[in-house]
Order: structure tokens, then C-alpha cells, then sequence
């Protein structure tokens, strides 16, 4: 699907420079807009999650803007925490808190953040678990579920906090292959849902079927980007061709 909504995300110029030299980001410039999929690929140490973790600020860059919602929030002067709530964000690892009950671990930001009461919270989290048929599971702790489960309680507390866009890097990547299916169809669901999505993604297939734009990564840089069918059938920078010859 090809949106034309309004622009959520611009990055300008963006760089990242570890030790002094290493230009994990090098010149990023690329707009994300409402109801979009953005599915990233590329090899490993090519950036992708530097590139993703600096949509939030969990990674600041060296040089270069990121603008939420027309907002400058590299600026100083900017308060990212009331940004970054409006972003969820899903990693390869869960980050559940462990010694919290599933609905603790769902209405915690909620109740704490956006000051929502623990009645309206549950109720809210209580639906979410319903969307995804883990209801069952509200009492029980992270450590009785199993990764898939774990990966889709990990996004639906994410979505508790009402986010604009969410941000999944390789969500799938840690889990045994019978559970992958499971978070795939949760982040196809949301995806059909409207739901704005930058996801870092071996997942070939689900770039294919879902993304409204596939991206390539190297070396720091954004090499090629195009629709699924531009990006898989015609491929032209050489990197590119040599990554998918890799991965089909
Ligand atoms: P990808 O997600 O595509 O595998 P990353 O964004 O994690 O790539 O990393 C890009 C480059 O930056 C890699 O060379 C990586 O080793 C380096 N890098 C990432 N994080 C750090 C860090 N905290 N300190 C130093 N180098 C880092
Ligand atoms: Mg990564």
C-alpha cells in the first residue's frame, strides 16, 4: 500500500560516528509517513538498528535532525520523553519485566505515564490480550510464556501506550521458527490496521506481502529503496543484488 498521509518522521543528514571513525550512520536522510510500512534489510553491521534507535533518541546522533510530527526533537530545547512515548518500540529480546504479571508488565507505562487510572488500564490491556488470545495469560508471569507469546505481549504493551509508529527491530530474530508465524500475523494485523511500522526484518517474506516500501542498508547508508516489486524483481545497486542472491 502506497500512502500519501502526512509526514510522521524526517530524518535529515544523519550521522553516527562510533570511536571517532566508524560511520555507523553516514548521511541518512528519509522520511516516514502515516501508514506506512517501511520494512529495512541489509547486512549485519550495516546500520539498521543505529538507524532505528535513532528515530527514538535511544541512540543520539552525532549530526544530523530527527523531526517527529514537525517537531525537532535533536534539539535541546526538546522534552523526547513526550516524543518517544508516542513511539513503541519492539526488540529482538522481550524486555518483560520479569518479576511483574503480564497485566502489570502491559499497564504499567500506561498508568505511570500517561496517568490513565489502574481500572481504565486493565480494562485497555485486558482488550489487547484479547486481540491476540492471551487473555488467559493476564496472572501469569513472563517466565510461564513461551518466546512467541513473550514477543506479542512485548508488542501489545507497546501498543497499550497508544503510539504513532511503531519500531520492530528483527522482532522475530531470537525465536524458534514455529513461533515466527505467530508475531508475523500480529504485525500484519496491525499493519492492515492502519498501524505506521518501520521494521528491521530478515522476513523476506513479510516485506513482500506487507511493506509499502522496502529499504536497503550498507555501509551506513541507504543504498536503494523502492515498492516490494521494484525492490525484489528489479534490484540495481550491485550490494543489493549480491544481498538477495544470498537470502532467496
Ligand atoms: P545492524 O543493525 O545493521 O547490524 P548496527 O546499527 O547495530 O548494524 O551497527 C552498525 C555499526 O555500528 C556496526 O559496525 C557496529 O559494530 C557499530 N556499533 C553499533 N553500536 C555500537 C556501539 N555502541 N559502539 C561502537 N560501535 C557500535
Ligand atoms: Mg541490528
Amino acid at each position: 500500500m502506497i500512502t500519501d498521509g502526512q509526514v510522521l518522521i524526517k530524518v535529515e543528514d544523519l550521522y553516527k560516528v562510533y570511536n571517532n571513525r566508524l560511520h555507523a550512520l553516514d548521511g541518512v536522510s528519509e522520511e516516514i509517513r502515516k501508514g506506512e510500512v517501511v520494512v529495512i534489510v541489509g547486512p549485519s553491521g550495516s546500520g539498521k538498528s543505529t538507524f532505528l534507535r535513532s528515530l527514538n533518541l535511544l541512540e543520539m546522533p552525532t549530526k544530523g535532525h530527527v523531526y517527529f510530527e514537525g517537531v525537532d526533537i535533536t534539539s535541546k530545547e526538546t522534552d523526547i520523553d513526550l516524543h518517544r512515548r508516542k513511539m513503541g518500540m519492539v526488540f529482538q529480546h522481550f524486555n518483560l519485566f520479569p518479576h511483574k504479571t503480564i497485566l502489570e508488565n502491559i499497564t504499567l507505562a500506561p498508568i505511570k505515564l500517561l496517568k490513565k487510572s489502574k481500572e481504565e488500564a486493565q480494562e485497555n490491556a485486558m482488550e489487547l490480550l484479547k486481540l491476540v488470545g492471551l487473555e488467559e495469560k493476564a496472572n501469569t508471569y513472563p517466565s510461564r510464556l513461551s518466546g512467541g507469546q513473550k514477543q506479542r505481549i512485548a508488542i501489545i504493551r507497546s501498543l497499550a501506550m497508544d503510539p504513532e509508529v511503531m519500531l520492530f527491530d528483527e522482532p522475530t530474530s531470537a525465536l524458534d521458527p514455529e513461533m515466527v508465524g505467530e508475531v508475523l500475523e500480529l504485525m500484519k494485523k496491525l499493519a492492515h490496521d492502519g498501524m505506521t511500522m518501520v521494521v528491521v526484518t530478515h522476513e523476506m517474506g513479510f516485506a513482500k506481502e506487507v511493506a509499502s516500501r522496502v529499504i536497503f542498508m550498507d555501509e551506513g547508508k541507504i543504498k536503494e529503496q523502492g515498492t516490494p516489486e521494484e525492490f525484489f524483481d528489479n534490484p540495481k545497486d550491485p550490494r543489493l543484488k549480491e544481498f538477495l542472491s544470498k537470502i532467496l
